[in-house]
């Protein structure tokens, strides 16, 4: 005889268990921290709306339940690398120290259309008696006040002042490059592919003129979050990975 009951087992028996990460947890102990976990139902614009996240990204059957919030910051990592990428950031509060050698993004393919024009077409700005680029302070190009490399982030009218000045407060002539806002990493100025491009990362999402440079997949797993609220929520994951519950109050919203 066909047995429904078990043809319609329960999808706690389908799905693999849940990352730790899946915020926000259920089953805690209190009623309380139940009803904090619990995600939303009914709002999309809720931070903590029911999504499904691919475990592996862009591989179709293999889903988890977990908030809006860490799928988009989850982006095209996997759950193990997302994983990785928290206790970094943990790694770099406790030490000062971003290890970057353990950021491995395998399928990382958020890439950057380079500029279509790229370096060295740019109009010729005024102040052309300017011989020393005014980001880097090395040789400017012959009628610009940027030099070569500088000006190729620069393409482009949009937001161009905010541009500047995030570019200037990120150059490290100890360094001989751009830092990263969050991590303090050197970034990459060439292969647009590399997890670590240069990015401008608006400090407050959707606020226009207020610029961060950092690596692009930071930049991704900043996601809605403002410059203030991300490393608190970076924070409060990695002590979710040690077991804490996930506070939703440290988001401050
Ligand atoms: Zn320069």
């Amino acid at each position: 005889m066909y047995n429904l009951r078990k043809a319609i087992s329960p999808p706690s028996q389908l799905l693999p268990p849940l990352p730790q990460i899946h915020l926000p947890q259920t089953g805690a102990q209190s009623p309380r921290r139940r009803d904090e976990a619990r995600l939303d139902e009914s709002n999309p614009r809720s931070r903590w709306y029911l999504n499904f996240d691919h475990v592996i990204p862009g591989k179709k059957g293999n889903l988890v339940v977990c908030c809006a919030l860490v799928n988009d910051m989850k982006s095209d990592m996997t759950a193990d690398e997302f994983v990785t990428v928290i206790r970094a950031f943990d790694v770099h509060k406790k030490t000062g120290v971003f290890p970057k050698e353990s950021i491995d993004l395998r399928h990382w393919v958020r890439m950057v259309r380079p500029s279509k024009l790229g370096a060295g077409r740019l109009p010729a700005e005024k102040g052309t008696a300017v011989t020393n680029c005014g980001i880097c302070g090395k040789r400017s190009v012959p009628g610009s006040v940027y030099c070569v490399r500088c000006r190729k982030f620069l393409f482009g009218k949009y937001e161009r002042q905010a541009r500047f000045k995030a570019l200037k407060q990120a150059w490290s002539e100890g360094q001989d490059g751009f830092i990263c806002r969050y991590t303090g990493i050197r970034l990459e100025e060439s292969d647009t592919k590399d997890p670590w491009y240069l990015s401008f990362d608006h400090r407050i999402p959707g606020k226009k003129g207020d610029l961060a440079v950092s690596a692009r997949f930071v930049n991704t797993v900043k996601a809605t979050l403002t410059a203030e609220q991300f490393p608190r929520v970076m924070d409060a994951l990695a002590r979710h990975l040690e077991g804490a519950p996930f506070d939703k109050g440290i988001i401050g919203e």
